[in-house]
């Protein structure tokens, strides 16, 4: 009767968009997809959404979806000939404007950041595999040197990360992007190369309550301020693309660990993501490296990993979908797992929300409830609990679709939307119900519930009750 905890999410693409194949991913396991607006146009996203809505009304199950914003990436303009060739101590400049560079003169349109380099600043091009440092600052141009080289093309991305760029994590295409994805209706908006607490409390001026946050966490200078870029946001991301190009790699896993300890202390879902089956692209079975790699974020308690690729333009989208789900399970099925969770728990705050969760989740485990039910308006009081890691996962019962959306990304909780209970008996009456139907309890076993009474009031969860099921 147990489920999987440890949540899926994936990116569409070319490669999940036939509806009947995107069915199948939802049907191997997949609980959040990823609308990428680095890629693709307008009409593919709402083509997407579209699918995803079909899909998940099908399949009868929430589904999240959210809208990846691009962010301030910065990229190379473009070249006379496509390229250029940089050569190991070649002496280049970097000049802002929007005309094509050639031969040793690389030109990009940013000009806040070729403005603010300084002599000793390192320039990382097109994921890392060329590096240039500056030499030299002039007016409106700097010199560099090439550290390693290669052929650089038109557009590839810039990493500079000694730098704090002084742009806003919101650039005018996100601004337009945005409001797009709110009209689509998406449960989350996903904000890339977030640099300071101020670039999340930009983004919720805009968004409100329409949708979460999720901040990805790529760039060092976020994770100077983890804990308040946590505080502010509705989950976070270990974005280890762009991360591993701004830090060498073997901080990586360093941030990893220190980004889901401060989100799972703030009670805030946590995605690990990037390069987890990337050999799946193109190889039908992922190496144990990779397999590794998915059980580690499994094991450290993250909320949800991730597939990009694979799941965007890869070979075998379904494939590393239910490899994913094989590998959460087993690592879920093994008692070192759930002897291992506490030791990165937190105190819970001094709020009656979290005394209840806390209690909750005592009473499940000293009676084996068979299910802890949630009474839950805006997912709060679900998230609580499911910080509390219990063993018998969430079941989440809110009016709300929206509500229920967002909450498929967190750990162990599953939602059925439902009304308001009206009182005490058709509260237990509502949970007996939900329960059985999703088949996570039958005659004789416990379900623990809370909820806030009186009923029908947001943020006022005072109530524990025990049920025994005929
Ligand atoms: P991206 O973000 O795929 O949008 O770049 C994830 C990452 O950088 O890891
Ligand atoms: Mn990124």
């Amino acid at each position: 009767m147990r489920t999987r905890d440890c949540k899926i999410v994936a990116t569409m693409g070319p490669a999940s968009d036939p509806p009947e194949r995107l069915a199948m991913l939802i049907e191997a396991g997949v609980d959040c997809f990823r609308l990428n607006f680095s890629h693709g146009g307008r009409e593919d996203h709402a083509r997407r959404m579209q699918t995803i809505r079909a899909a998940e009304e099908k399949a009868g199950a929430p589904v999240a979806v959210f809208a990846d914003l691009q962010g301030p990436k910065i990229r190379v303009g473009m070249f006379a000939d496509g390229h250029i060739t940089l050569r190991y101590n070649d002496i280049v400049t970097i000049e802002a404007s929007d005309e094509p560079g050639e031969g040793k003169l690389i030109r990009m349109p940013h000009p806040e950041l070729v403005g603010s380099l300084e002599e000793g600043d390192v320039l990382k091009l097109d994921d890392g595999k060329m590096q240039l440092t500056v030499t030299e600052r002039g007016r409106n141009q700097v010199k560099a040197r090439v550290d390693y080289g290669g052929t650089l093309k038109n557009q590839k991305g810039v990493n500079v990360p000694t730098r704090r760029i002084p742009i806003s994590a919101l650039t005018a295409k996100d601004r337009e992007d945005l409001a797009f994805a709110l009209e689509l209706g998406v449960d989350y908006i996903a904000l890339s190369f977030v640099q300071h607490p101020e670039d999340v409390r930009e983004a919720r001026e805009l968004i409100g309550a329409r949708a979460g946050i999720i901040s990805k966490i790529e760039k060092p200078s976020a994770l100077q301020q983890i804990e308040e870029i946590v505080e502010l946001s509705d989950a976070v991301m270990v974005a280890r693309g762009d991360l591993g190009v701004e830090l060498p790699p073997e901080q990586v896993p360093i941030a990893q660990r220190q980004i889901i300890r401060a989100a799972r202390a703030a009670g805030k879902p946590v995605i690990v993501a990037t390069h987890m089956l990337e050999s799946m692209v193109d190889a039908p079975t992922p190496t144990r490296a990779e397999a590794s790699d998915v059980a580690t974020a499994v094991y450290q308690g993250a909320d949800a990993v991730m597939l990009s690729a694979e799941s965007a333009v890869g070979r075998h989208p379904q494939s590393a979908v239910a490899i994913m789900d094989r590998i959460i399970r087993a690592v879920e099925a093994d008692e070192e797992y759930w002897s291992a969770l506490p030791r990165d728990m937190t105190p819970p705050q001094a709020t009656t929300a979290d005394a209840i969760a806390l209690s909750a989740r005592h009473i499940a485990d000293v009676i084996g409830c068979a299910a802890l039910v949630a009474y839950t308006a805006t997912g709060s009081s679900a998230i609580r609990v499911a910080r509390e890691r219990p063993r018998c996962g969430v079941i989440g019962l809110t009016p709300y679709v929206e509500t229920a959306r967002r909450l498929a990304l967190v750990w162990g909780v599953r939602s059925v939307v439902t009304e308001d209970a009206r009182n005490v008996e058709d509260m237990v009456a509502k949970a007996d119900a939900a329960v059985r139907a999703l088949g996570v309890a039958g005659p004789d076993d416990r379900v623990a519930i809370i909820a806030g009474i009186p009923f029908g009031r947001a943020g006022k969860t005072n109530t524990i009750r025990v049920l025994r099921l005929e």
